[in-house]
């Protein structure tokens, strides 16, 4: 069947489908139909004050071919547009072999800040020759993470002149393998920082996870032949809209929003955090100084559009809320996707299609006229 066909189908046909293409069961799909779905009482594992559940549509987008890989990508959004737009781009990358995706692995970082100390710099080094005692410390707060090749294994040091004084501030090095790992960081940095405050002889207050995951870095690639694409011209034009996001941040963050429109609603999918996933690209698209698009888009020398994404991705396949959603659990079966670095990479490159659809959109018929014929 045509990828595009799909959009022609009743729902009832587009979960045959998903069952004929992936062998998946009914029961595999009462996850996101309506006869099961999250119960009160997973609700009430997830947050406090429960009194029901809200719903949003759960879509896939197929067609996308990550790593010479097919995958049928789960979105889980509120917004019309978001998943034709992203199949297309997906579509458009497909042709010529798709997205080339890596990572760095999942290196955070655990942040304790240490006050009331004269002298940051000695205070630091001393720290930093108590090096394997912290390691240690914080490693017996989580066996399991470091069964599973994760753990701290570095510890670092930063002097910081702050509107209230200087303080000392320690880094756990924290390698959280497939988890995206903010309470392993947390308990690793409150069961350190007792030790960290008799080495130093300063106070602990803040400790906890930064969300500024620059270890925990995602890419993706693509190249668009300029005949998919209706000829050169439409290669310029996304190459000139690039320049215009580049040069000025009004742009920019509206690049960024069609950036999100794919990665978010995998995110939700999966069951992982929203909030984290968009503080740490944020943060990334202002590393400069200036906010930046956060995927560059230029013309090789065929006349061809190469496009790519590098991010930070704090996400897990284990843990948080995806360890118990029926939903989550169903998208990385759709997926068929157990590691956190797997599914960084298609979340990145969820996010490269939705800017690709967009900027085809932008630069050809505008937004406005291919939502209208979307909807004739
Ligand atoms: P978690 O504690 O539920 O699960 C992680 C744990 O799973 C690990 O510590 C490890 O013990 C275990 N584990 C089993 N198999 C593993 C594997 N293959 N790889 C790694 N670990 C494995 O969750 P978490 O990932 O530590 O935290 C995520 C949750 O924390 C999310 O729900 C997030 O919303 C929330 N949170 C976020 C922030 C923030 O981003 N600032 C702050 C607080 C809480």
């Amino acid at each position: 069947m045509e990828i595009k066909e799909l959009t022609a189908l009743q729902i009832s046909e587009r979960i045959e489908y998903v069952k004929s293409k992936l062998g998946m069961s009914d029961e595999d799909l009462a996850a996101v139909t309506k006869e099961k779905g999250l119960s009160d009482a997973q609700a009430c594992e997830m947050i406090e004050n429960v009194i029901g559940t809200y719903s949003l549509p759960y879509s896939i987008a197929p067609g996308f071919l990550i790593n010479g890989r097919e995958y049928i990508v789960p979105m889980v959004t509120e917004e019309p547009y978001v998943v034709s737009s992203t199949i297309n781009g997906a579509l458009l990358a497909a042709k010529n072999g798709g997205f080339i995706c890596s990572n760095t692995g999942s290196v955070m970082y655990g942040q304790i800040q240490l006050t009331g100390i004269r002298n940051p710099n000695t205070a630091g080094l001393k720290l930093l020759e108590r090096k394997a005692e912290i390691i240690e410390a914080a490693n017996k707060v989580d066996p399991v993470l470091v069964s599973f090749g994760g753990g701290c294994f570095d510890v670092e040091v930063r002097p910081v002149e702050t509107c209230d004084g200087p303080m000392l501030i320690l880094h756990l090095v924290i390698n959280t393998a497939d988890a995206m790992g903010a309470q392993a960081i947390n308990a690793m940095a409150e069961a350190v920082s007792p030790l960290a405050e008799s080495i130093t002889g300063g106070r602990a207050i803040v400790r906890v996870l930064s969300n500024r995951a620059f270890r925990r870095l995602v890419r993706a690639r693509v190249t668009v032949k300029k005949e998919d694409l209706g000829g050169e011209e439409c290669v310029d034009k996304v190459v000139s809209a690039y320049a215009f996001a580049d040069a000025d941040p009004y742009r920019a963050v509206t690049n960024n929003k069609g950036v999100m429109n794919g990665i978010i609603p995998v995110v939700v999918a999966t069951g992982n955090d929203t909030r984290a996933v968009e503080s740490g690209v944020h943060s990334y698209a202002c590393r400069s100084g200036q906010y930046k698009p956060i995927t560059i888009w230029e013309k090789d020398g065929k006349g061809n559009l190469c496009g790519m994404i590098e991010i930070p991705m704090a996400i897990g396949t284990v843990g948080g809320t995806t360890r118990f959603h029926p939903g989550a659990q169903f998208s990385l079966k759709l997926m068929s996707v157990n590691s956190a670095a797997r599914l960084a990479e298609i979340i990145a490159a969820t996010g490269l299609a939705a800017n690709l659809g967009v900027l085809y959109s932008l630069v050809t018929a505008g937004l406005h006229g291919d939502f209208e014929a979307a909807r004739k």
